[in-house]
């Protein structure tokens, strides 16, 4: 599962949780504060009723019982006699003052003195699921009822549940509010049972229910909306990241992701681009450096297998390439010939010119070789002024017309440029017997050879 559908989805979960829990808490104390305030009007509308019931007719029960039963005084209330009224109810705190759900004369829903007379039938209308008579009450509940009792404590009118003139138990005193008459306690009126919900009641805290799964689910869509926000956001770095880091293991190791806010996903591409850039440079350092230790020893090499001062191969170079094709040669039965070449009379041109001008006839002289041979013949210097050639695929006549050509070339060399009076010559022995056996043997008698080239005079091929 993907960062940011965890975070929509956590988010989600979490604002649906706090919607539920803050709209139950704020339902059930609605619903609580509104029934305690039912039946705080209801007792205060009860009140007054036997308040001005008592006022009316003389102050006590007994005077008010001999000119009118109390019944009969609630049902001329109840039949909307306006000046029977005992006085203007207390305005809901919830809704207008005509609207209230005091139990006033008149009213569906007030409760009965006794909670049963009040109807034609003797009993009060009472809320279709209130009453007695009335339809479902909220869990079985006994029935919103008074009870009235007079200034002992005995029983007036006992809601059909308690005897008349017995006293009323501690738990109905307990309850019971005082009518206070010119003075005097007179009745006592207890509230009992439970003020079951009216129909405008029932459709109010409906309502208030749909109003709260509004709210909740405009909640939800605000939360997905936010967290879908949010999680791209913050998922987006992130993401970046991952492709930085999959294009380092790729090999491109300078990566660069923005940096956007001051978060820690912040602090965290920052250090990610310190670390990609430090990590390229090592990098390209690493590869310099790699580049010249591997030109270095390139260069070792080179110099391992070449003479110094003629820049051609070395006598020890020499011998292990001339093993090579020699073997090649014989493998493959195709001629080779070795070349053996001394420069004539070396020492008297040192002696005669200085030794550095015998260096630069040795340098000359390498280059002349060299520039006349093919890619795949190997010259070098054998020693001193002495110089070795491998001509492979070369049979003796083809070789030795080359070396004649390079002997004439060395001659008629313009040797006058380096001293007016320098002469310079070679004398050459070859050797095209690849039946001697060894490339030593063949050398050895290309140097017999060069032996004779020498005796002959000098400045001459020999071969055999
Ligand atoms: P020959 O014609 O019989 O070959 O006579 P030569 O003088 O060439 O032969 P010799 O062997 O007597 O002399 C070779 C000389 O080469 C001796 C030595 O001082 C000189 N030599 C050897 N290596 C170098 C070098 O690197 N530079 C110079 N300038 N001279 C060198
Ligand atoms: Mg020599
Ligand atoms: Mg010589």
């Amino acid at each position: 599962m993907s960062l940011r559908l965890k975070f929509v989805l956590a988010l989600l979960f979490s604002s649906i949780a706090s919607v539920a829990l803050v709209g139950g808490v704020a339902y059930v104390q609605l619903t609580d504060k509104f029934d305690s305030l039912r039946r705080q009007q209801a007792s205060l509308h009860f009140i007054a009723s036997v308040t001005d019931y008592l006022t009316r007719y003389g102050g006590s029960w007994q005077a008010a019982s001999a000119v009118m039963p109390f019944r009969q005084f609630m049902e001329q209330q109840g039949s909307g006699n306006g000046q029977q009224k005992p006085q203007q109810r207390p305005p809901r705190p919830d809704g207008p003052p005509d609207q209230s759900r005091g139990p006033s004369p008149g009213d569906d829903r007030r409760p009965a003195p006794d909670g049963r007379p009040a109807g034609p039938d003797g009993r009060p209308p009472g809320p279709p699921d209130a009453g007695p008579e009335g339809g479902p009450r909220r869990n079985d509940a006994p029935p919103f009822r008074f009870i009235l009792l007079d200034s002992q404590y005995r029983v007036l009118l006992g809601a059909g549940d308690y005897a008349h003139d017995v006293v009323a138990p501690p738990e109905i005193q307990r309850d019971a509010t005082p009518i206070v008459i010119n003075g005097k306690v007179e009745a006592y009126v207890a509230p009992q049972g439970v003020l079951a919900p009216g129909k405008q009641d029932i459709e109010y805290l409906a309502a208030m229910r749909e109003a709260l799964g509004y709210g909740a689910a405009a909640a939800a869509v605000l939360a997905l909306g936010l967290g879908l926000l949010l999680g791209n956001g913050l998922s987006a770095t992130l993401r970046q990241l991952t492709r930085a880091v999959k294009a380092m293991r790729g090999g491109a190791l300078r990566q660069k992701v923005p940096v956007e806010g001051g978060g820690e996903i912040a602090t965290l591409a920052t250090a990610f681009n310190q670390m990609s850039e430090e990590l390229a440079q090592s990098h390209e350092a690493l590869q310099l450096s790699n580049q010249t230790i591997l030109e270095q020893a390139s260069q070792l090499k080179e110099m391992s297998i070449r003479d110094a001062l003629t820049d051609l191969y070395n006598r020890r170079h020499f011998d292990e390439q001339a093993q090579q094709l020699f073997e090649q040669s014989v493998r493959h039965g195709h001629p080779m010939t070795v070349v053996m070449g001394d420069i004539d009379f070396f020492k008297r041109i040192n002696d005669t010119y200085s030794h550095a001008t015998g260096d630069v006839v040795l340098k000359q002289i390498a280059e002349i070789l060299r520039t006349h041979m093919r890619i795949s013949d190997v010259v070098a210097r054998y020693g001193g002024e002495e110089f070795v050639i491998i001509l492979p695929e070369t049979p003796l006549p083809q070789a030795a017309a080359l070396c004649d050509k390079l002997r004439q070339v060395i001659e008629g060399f313009p040797w006058t440029n380096v001293h007016p009076d320098l002469r310079v010559t070679m004398s050459m022995g070859l050797c095209a017997d690849v039946a001697a056996g060894t490339v030593h043997a063949m050398l050895d008698k290309a140097d017999g050879l060069l032996y004779r080239a020498k005796e002959m005079g000098r400045n001459r091929v020999c071969f055999a």
